[in-house]
């Protein structure tokens, strides 16, 4: 962030990371056609063809807030882009965190609902729980007087219904009140005191979230995880502050509009809509009197909270795959990422 450039938005971090080629691309040799320069440029070397079929690579320059490269950890990614929001929540605010990205992008990975191959799952290095340890951390020492509680939710939204993970994914409603107030009616809110029994959630709401399934990504690419750190004050259990972390649907599910099966299509009409309506929420969020197109889908209203105030902060993780394979893809999430922190 540099004060030279008085248009800069602190309320809106835009991010990008490059996750490595995994043993399978590399055993195809596929081609990495990312090249990220510094800390701040995504170089794409795209390939194409002449009028003549000779090959050629076109090469297009991004700039984001943060760039990371395949040799970040989730460790960097954390401190340079969730870690500045926790601070928020504490001061009353409302934060976001988005993992943005094609399926297999990474987005899990970040977030901290990773499954390896052999399906273990191991979420102490994710961005889910490196939040909760520092607002742990936060809670009992530069706050310990504002006397808080810490409450932790999970849910998913699929197909615009939402479904509560930390309870065996009943189907919630969502309704809004008369002062504009969102409610997801029921959401289990389940009060933790140390990072531990956050673990464990994450490690619950994962199983649940997958059972059933082939595969983790089967279904993840097609639903939003929303995980909720929130902040209440213990004597009137008022809400003080509020984390929201959200591991997006795959971006390249939005495109399913023309599939030839019926559910599909409605359910990639539906991501695309949410993911639409998502980015002029968060562009919203550093314009006054901007539209904010909250009801257009069912993640932006559950999250109406966090795209008002002058405290909310709100930071985007786009996800992308190194391989020419996916181009295109990479392509469309640094296009969206770009819009999403243009003022
Ligand atoms: P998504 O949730 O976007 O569909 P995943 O997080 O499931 O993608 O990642 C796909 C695969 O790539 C997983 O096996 C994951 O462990 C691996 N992976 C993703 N990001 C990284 C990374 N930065 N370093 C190493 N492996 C990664
Ligand atoms: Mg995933």
């Amino acid at each position: 962030i540099t004060s030279s450039d008085p248009i800069e938005n602190h309320q809106i971090c835009v991010c990008v990371r490059k996750r490595p080629l995994s043993k399978k691309e590399m055993g195809k040799s596929e081609a990495d056609v990312i090249t990220i320069p510094n800390k701040e440029n995504v170089i794409v070397h795209e390939p194409k063809l002449k009028v003549d079929l000779t090959k050629y690579l076109e090469n297009q320059q991004f700039r984001f807030d943060y760039a990371f490269d395949e040799h970040a950890n989730n460790d960097v990614v954390y401190r340079y882009t969730a870690q500045p929001l926790v601070e928020c929540i504490f001061e009353g605010g409302m934060a976001t965190c988005f993992a943005y990205g094609q399926t297999g992008s990474g987005k899990t990975h970040t977030m901290g609902g990773d499954f390896s191959s052999k399906g273990q799952q191991d979420c102490s290095k994710g961005i889910y729980l490196l939040a909760a340890k520092d607002v742990f951390k936060l809670l009992n020492s530069k706050y310990k007087k504002l006397d808080l509680v810490v409450g932790a939710s999970f849910f998913e939204i699929y197909s615009g219904k939402v479904f509560d993970l930390l309870n065996d994914k009943a189907k919630l409603r969502v309704l809004e009140d008369h002062k504009n107030q969102v409610q997801v009616v029921g959401l289990r809110e389940e009060v933790v005191t140390n990072t531990d029994q956050v673990l464990h959630l994450i490690q619950h709401g994962n199983t649940v979230r997958t059972s059933g399934q082939t595969s983790a990504n089967q279904h993840s690419s097609r639903s939003h995880a929303v995980f909720q750190i929130i902040l209440r004050q213990r004597v009137r259990n008022k809400i003080h502050g509020k984390f929201s972390l959200i591991d997006l649907a795959g971006n390249e599910r939005g495109a399913d509009t023309s599939s030839s099966d019926r559910n599909t299509r409605m359910e990639g009409a539906e991501i695309n809509k949410s993911l639409l309506a998502l980015k002029e929420c968060i562009r919203a969020l550093g314009r006054k009197g901007a539209h904010l197109p909250f009801r257009a889908s069912k993640l932006t209203q559950v999250l109406r909270d966090s795209f008002i105030g002058d405290k909310s902060r709100t930071c985007m993780i786009s996800m992308i795959s190194p391989g020419m394979s996916c181009c295109e893809h990479t392509l469309n999430t640094l296009r969206y990422a770009d819009r999403v922190k243009e003022l």
